[in-house]
């Protein structure tokens, strides 16, 4: 009878991924910038940014040599941050303490920032062949189900269980295969809410088949109320379309990462509005609220925008942590998502701006913020385009409801559509509705 470990390969052979980007060229160094990147993060999502890490960070001198903050944008969406600092730091641990060469035992491997236990094994594994057992994400779900482990793996007697299993499945041979093969297994059959037992090789071995309860495993981490935390964030924003950024302390929440001014609360951001600028925060425009959630706690937002005069101590204030970007142009540093979220509606609402055309409205009798897309078609849609505010157009459009109300006109009987079009022609364009009272419905 086949181990585990031979169905998995057999299984492997046949069906597993074998043409990933870090699948190609393996070196200690590419396999592991796969595995950091692949934690809590899914292959489709990884390859693009992977296939980018490549290009400018081609090996781990390239990393260790880069600024902070390009590794950080090039990190940007990926979220969990710590993640690429960590990187750059055991980047430079490998230059400085391994003469650049990536450490060939787990001990040492450990030792790195960021690279926990299977990480480290999974590195030894695909890109030397040692004999190392791996337990990610998907290696956990796949024994826990097939030898029905009870219990959350996060709690430390369930862990240590699940370790022995691992070591216990792991082949001596074919390793690296093995490594590759297992975690495929667990992202592509043994995936979290449908998993596909009909195509598992391991489906008789399978206890949780057996009992029909495989959504059961891995147990759920125990609920606990995530405290709600809130802040302010304040959009400083200059007619020259630059905005004021701070970069975070190196540590904790968003690191290292580009953010809005942040307060506690909007009594402390009036404070320091009122010290630093000649606004108050009356003059501030609420954008919509949001919510971004840390694995500890949910973070609610309430940005708000002030268009300031270029500041008084803006000289001053710029230093390695603060600047005024132009947000027509690409920034060249690390952004939180809630921060990208806010730069994209305010680049949203700079392109707005821009599209609002202020035109000559004869209805008002005066210039107005013009229509951003033709009304109607034709020629006296143009027509009406070029010359008609929005809110002319609403009144009409408030005034044709009115007409097809009162007259009890439908837009498909063609005469009562001809008499709308002629209405809409004088109402906008020329003496206004009067000639309507000459209008007799039959
Ligand atoms: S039989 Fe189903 S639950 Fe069991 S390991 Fe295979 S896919 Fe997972």
């Amino acid at each position: 009878m086949k181990s585990f470990s031979e169905k998995v390969l057999v299984w492997f052979d046949q069906h597993g991924r074998k043409d990933l980007p870090w699948q190609h060229n393996i070196n200690p160094y590419r396999v592991w910038v796969s595995e950091i990147m692949l934690q809590q993060t899914q292959v489709k999502t990884v390859i693009p940014y992977f296939d980018k890490f490549m290009q400018s960070f081609p090996n781990v001198q390239a990393l260790a040599n880069a600024d902070q903050d390009t590794v950080l944008k090039h990190w940007s969406g990926l979220g969990y941050y710590a993640r690429a600092r960590n990187m750059h730091k055991a980047a430079k641990t490998v230059c400085d303490d391994f003469s650049g060469v990536f450490p060939d035992n787990l001990e040492a491997m450990q030792s790195l920032s960021g690279v926990g236990r299977s990480t480290a094994a999974a590195v030894l594994s695909i890109s030397s062949n040692h004999k190392e057992a791996i337990l990610d994400g998907n290696v956990k779900r796949v024994l826990s189900r097939v030898f029905a482990v009870d219990g959350w793996p996060g709690k430390s007697d369930v862990h240590k269980k699940l370790w022995v299993l691992a070591e216990q499945t792991t082949p001596d041979t074919r390793n690296a295969d093995y490594t590759q093969a297992i975690m495929d297994l667990g992202a592509t059959l043994c995936t979290r809410s449908k998993p596909r037992c009909a195509d598992c090789p391991l489906q008789q071995d399978c206890l949780a088949f057996r009992q029909g309860n495989q959504t059961d495993y891995p147990g759920k981490k125990p609920k606990k109320v995530m405290p709600e935390k809130y802040t302010v964030m304040l959009i400083l924003k200059n007619k020259q379309q630059e905005v004021f950024m701070q970069k975070r302390p190196p540590v904790g929440i968003w690191g290292g990462l580009w953010c809005f001014p942040q307060f506690e609360n909007i009594a402390f951001a009036k404070e320091w509005l009122d010290n630093n600028y000649d606004k108050s925060l009356n003059q501030a425009t609420e954008l919509t609220k949001l919510k971004h959630t840390f694995s500890h706690f949910h973070l609610h937002i309430q940005p708000l925008i002030v268009e300031v005069k270029t500041p008084i101590n803006k000289g001053v204030m710029e230093h390695d942590d603060t600047l005024w970007y132009n947000i027509t142009t690409e920034f060249n540093g690390g952004l939180a998502a809630p921060v990208q979220t806010l730069l994209n509606t305010v680049k949203r609402n700079k392109r707005k701006t821009k599209m609002t055309r202020m035109v000559n409205c004869i209805k008002l009798g005066k210039e107005a913020e013009g229509l951003d897309m033709l009304t109607y078609p034709g020629e006296l849609g143009q027509k009406i385009f070029d010359g008609i505010s929005k809110e002319a157009w609403q009144s009409w459009v408030n005034h044709q409801t009115m007409l097809m109300n009162e007259y009890r006109l439908s837009p498909i009987n063609p005469k009562d559509r001809k008499f709308l079009e002629e209405e809409m022609e004088k109402f906008l364009l020329g003496d206004g509705p009067s000639a309507v009272d000459n209008f007799v419905p039959e």
